[in-house]
C-alpha cells in the first residue's frame, strides 16, 4: 500500500489539477476577435446568433441570452409571474442563487428534499411543499443528471405551476428522449468558466410560450419594450417601459465567444462522459466510495463527478479524506452545502439542521473529483490513482 502525500508520501501530480476549466481554442479567439471589430459591442446581431444557436441545442422554440445564470433565475422566475408572497419550491441541494433568484422578487423559497439515488429533487417532497401560494416549482439537474421531468410536468400540470429548470448543470444533458429544455416552460443556463460552453459570464433562458420569452427579453433590459406594433405606439421613437427590469444584457462579445463554443458542445460533453465511464470503471470494487449513477433513459451531462464516501468503511472522516487529496494534487470541492443551512437562511428563513434529512446527509459525504473536457489521459489517471490510494490507505 502507498503511503499517502499528506502522511508523508509522494504526491500523485506535483501541480493541482482543477475541478474544472474552459476550454478555449483558436476559433474562439477569433470569434471574439471578428465580433470586437464588427463596430458592435453589446446587444449587436452575435446574440442573435447565439440564440439561434441555443435554440438548436435546446429544441426550445425561444432563447434568450443574459449576463449570467443568476439573472437568467431572477428573469424566468419574472417571467413565470412569481412575485411578493409567492412561493417557489426547489432543491437545497444547489448553489444559493437558484432560491436567492426567488428572493430578489420578495418571494419565499420553499426547500423540499432530494432522492437519495440521484441527489435531484424528489417529486414526492415538493408535492408535500405545494401550498396555494406556490408559483414555481423549480428542479436543478444536479451535476448534469436530469431530474424525474416526468414527475414534474404532471406536478405542475395538475396544480397549475410553472416549471423552472435550472439547467445550470445540464446544457448538452437529455431527458424523456429530448434534450434539457425540450420540454417544459422554461430552463436556465449559466455559461460560467466551470459549466458546460462559457462566454466569461453568461446566461440564458429558453422558453416554450412566447409571452415568458418576450417577458425575459424585457427584463433583461429595464422591461422596456420598442416593439411599436406589439405597445401600438406610432412614433418613430418609440420605446416604453412596461415592466421593472434590470441592464442584465450581456455582450456581442460574450455571445460571439458563446456561439463559438456551442459548436463543441457535443464533444465536451462526450469528453466528460469519457472521463466518467473511466472513473466508474475505476472505482468500481472500490468499498469505501459510491459512484454518481446515470438515470436509465437519461444522458448525463457530467458537469460534476461527486462521489460519495462510505464513511462506514473509512477510519477517517470527510474532511481529512478531503485533504489527502487536496495533499495529492486534486482541486477537489464539496457541491453543495445545502442551501437551508448557510446563515442568511437560517437567520432570515427559518433553515436549521434536520429539516432535509437526505440532503444534508448526503452532503456529510460528498467530494466532487475533477472534470472537465481539456483533462488528459494522464490527469484522469492521476484522479483515479489518487483516490485509489487515498481511499485504500483509510479504509476499515
Ligand atoms: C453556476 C450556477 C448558477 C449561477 O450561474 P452564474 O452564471 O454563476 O450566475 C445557478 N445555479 C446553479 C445550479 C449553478 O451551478
Amino acid at each position: 500500500m502507498r503511503k499517502p502525500a499528506i502522511e508523508g508520501g509522494e504526491p500523485v501530480r506535483k501541480t493541482t489539477l482543477p475541478y474544472g476549466r474552459q476550454s478555449i481554442d483558436d476559433a474562439d479567439a477569433r470569434a471574439v476577435e471578428a465580433a470586437l471589430r464588427s463596430g458592435w459591442i453589446t446587444q449587436g446581431p452575435a446574440i442573435d446568433a447565439f440564440e439561434a444557436a441555443l435554440r438548436k441545442v435546446t429544441q426550445a422554440p425561444h432563447a434568450h441570452a443574459i449576463s449570467n445564470g443568476t439573472a437568467a433565475l431572477h428573469a424566468a422566475y419574472f417571467a413565470a409571474g412569481v412575485g411578493p408572497g409567492d412561493e417557489v419550491v426547489t432543491t437545497p441541494m444547489t448553489f444559493a442563487a437558484t432560491s436567492n433568484a426567488a428572493l430578489y422578487l420578495g418571494a419565499r423559497p420553499v426547500f423540499a428534499d432530494v432522492d437519495e439515488r440521484t441527489l435531484n429533487l424528489s417529486p414526492e417532497a415538493v408535492a408535500e411543499r405545494i401550498t396555494p401560494r406556490t408559483k414555481v416549482i423549480a428542479p436543478v439537474h444536479f451535476a448534469g443528471g436530469p431530474a424525474d421531468m416526468k414527475a414534474f410536468h404532471d406536478l405542475a400540470r395538475d396544480h397549475g405551476l410553472v416549471l423552472v429548470e435550472d439547467a445550470a448543470h445540464a446544457l448538452g444533458a437529455e431527458v424523456l428522449g429530448k434534450p434539457v429544455g425540450a420540454t417544459g416552460d422554461m430552463a436556465t443556463y449559466s455559461f460560467h468558466p466551470v459549466k458546460h460552453v462559457t462566454t466569461g459570464e453568461g446566461g440564458a433562458v429558453s422558453a416554450h410560450d412566447p409571452q415568458h420569452a418576450a417577458r425575459v427579453k424585457r427584463f433583461r433590459s429595464h422591461g422596456i419594450t420598442k416593439d411599436a406594433k406589439e405597445r401600438g405606439g406610432e412614433e418613430p421613437w418609440f420605446y416604453e417601459m412596461v415592466d421593472l427590469g434590470y441592464n442584465y444584457r450581456i455582450t456581442d462579445l460574450q455571445a460571439a465567444l458563446g456561439t463559438s463554443q456551442l459548436g463543441r458542445l457535443d464533444a465536451f460533453v462526450e469528453r466528460r462522459r469519457q472521463i466518467a465511464r473511466a472513473y466508474d470503471a475505476a472505482f468500481k470494487d472500490l468499498e469505501t466510495l459510491e459512484t454518481p449513477v446515470e438515470t436509465p433513459g437519461t444522458r448525463h451531462a457530467y458537469h460534476l463527478y461527486p462521489i460519495r464516501l462510505r464513511l462506514d468503511r473509512l477510519k477517517t472522516g470527510r474532511r481529512e479524506v478531503f485533504r489527502a487529496l487536496q495533499a495529492e494534487g486534486l482541486g477537489v470541492t464539496v457541491h453543495y452545502i445545502p442551501v437551508h443551512l448557510h446563515p442568511y437562511y437560517r437567520q432570515n428563513l427559518g433553515g436549521a439542521k434536520g429539516q432535509h434529512p437526505v440532503a444534508e446527509g448526503a452532503y456529510e459525504r460528498l467530494v466532487s473529483l475533477p472534470v472537465f473536457p481539456a483533462m488528459t489521459d494522464q490527469d484522469v489517471q492521476d484522479v483515479v490513482e489518487a483516490v485509489r490510494k487515498v481511499t485504500t490507505w483509510y479504509a476499515r
